[in-house]
């Protein structure tokens, strides 16, 4: 007997069947059939409502520390479970930021007590082998290169290439123009180097990556941020311009539709929300605080476009859940005996408006505020475990991706 079998319309296979059971037993999926089979507790799906599986976000800041004021591990974990997302990689430039082992260790503890969602962290430019052996060793999934950390760029590819550490950089040189950072990048790497491209913005950038991803021998990823895919800086109402600030800055709606159409090209490889939660007052001085809040609304904004019938669903769930937990070598991001049952159940007949006053997350406001959206998140399961249901569920429980593998293997 399982511990509970969903039962009703799935993606499975890549495609959507109408009447399947999902068995899930303890943290796994024991067994996915057609029609309804089994026996346990069982939770039927109505017909407006879809399982699929969770996301898996690349880039997230959860801030805490110093930055507790933003966004905390837990806050900023709870409104991952709420928008359907049950890993996180968190990025390194918190305050102090993660560039030694030492505040790896530290921060995997935090992690480790109040995450309410599945984590991994990306550790910050390290200036030797033996530090990004050991970083490795404590699960470090790669290493973020900052614009002001590609003046040493050398020095980094140096100790990526000698540790086999990944690497995920920010292309945006002083004075801010991502095409050249990503052609000086492109014209550096050789074959066997493993980069991804954070939040790729413009047409030009992502052409240069289009014809280097073809021709270069290197493992060359792209991220896409949902800002970049449906905001562009001639589309902005006045009223949200300093909430929208964001780096790279919001492009062009060319840009936007070129980074769009990478989706089903397959040159974008990953969509992730670089959730970055500022305090209002920072929001809103001069300059404005670079980013804002993502992982509540990240995978809903990406079903409207299928229920719109501008993308395939089979394309969105490859970009927000399996391509990642691929990249972080989880099995996870596919209904799938065998695999983690990190599911969310979508009402895909919602008609509603974004409205960040109700986000978990600390940050109360988006560039997507009033935002018509068609598919919202009801419940989520992340291992097994029902952490989102309607409201949060859980305390923490989130655990390290390191030791998921080694569970796994
Ligand atoms: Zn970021």
């Amino acid at each position: 007997m399982a511990d509970l079998r969903i039962v009703g319309r799935a993606f499975v296979d890549g495609r959507i069947l109408d009447e399947i059971t999902v068995e899930i037993d303890g943290e796994f999926i024991s067994s996915v059939s057609v029609g309804e089979s089994g026996s346990g507790p069982r939770l039927l799906l109505n017909k407006g409502q879809l399982l699929l599986p969770s996301a898996t976000d690349l880039h997230v800041h959860l801030r805490d520390w110093k930055q507790a004021y933003k966004e905390d591990v837990f806050t900023g974990t709870s409104a991952a479970a709420a928008g359907g997302v049950t890993t996180v990689v968190e990025m390194p430039n918190t305050l102090p930021p993660i560039r030694s082992s030492g505040a790896l260790k530290e921060r995997l503890e935090l992690l480790a007590t109040r995450a309410v969602v599945d984590y991994s962290i990306h550790i910050g430019a390290l200036e030797s082998v033996k530090d990004a052996v050991e970083a490795l060793e404590l699960g470090a999934c790669s290493m973020k290169l900052y614009p002001t950390d590609l003046e040493r760029l050398e020095s980094h590819l140096r100790v990526s290439r000698m540790s086999g550490m990944r690497l995920v950089v920010h292309a945006e040189l002083k004075g801010g123009d991502e095409p050249e950072t990503v052609k000086m990048l492109l014209s550096r790497m050789k074959v066997g180097d493993d980069i991804r491209f954070a939040h790729i913005s413009r047409a030009e950038s992502l052409r240069m990556i289009e014809l280097a991803k073809m021709g270069l021998g290197a493992r060359i990823t792209v991220e896409a941020a949902p800002h970049h895919l449906f905001l562009s800086s001639e589309e902005l109402d006045e009223n949200v311009r300093k909430i929208s600030a964001v780096r790279p800055p919001l492009a062009s709606r060319a840009d936007r539709h070129y980074v769009f159409s990478g989706l089903g090209a397959c040159s974008v490889d990953f969509i992730a929300s670089d959730h970055a939660p500022h305090a209002l007052e920072e929001k809103m001085s001069e300059p404005s605080a670079p980013g804002f809040p993502g992982l509540e609304i990240t995978y809903p904004l990406m079903l409207t476009e299928w229920l719109e019938g501008r993308l395939e669903i089979s394309v969105l769930v490859k970009k927000l859940c399996k391509a990642p937990a691929e990249y972080l070598g989880i099995p996870k991001g596919e209904i799938r005996e065998g695999f983690y049952a990190d599911l969310v159940v979508f009402d895909t007949r919602a008609r509603w408006n974004v409205s960040a006053k109700d986000f978990l997350s600390k940050a109360k406001y988006t560039p997507f505020e009033g935002r018509p959206l068609l598919a919202k998140v009801v419940s989520v399961f992340r291992r097994g475990e029902l952490v989102y249901d309607g409201g949060l569920m859980v305390k923490g429980g989130g655990m390290h991706v390191h030791e998921l593998k080694q569970r796994y293997g």
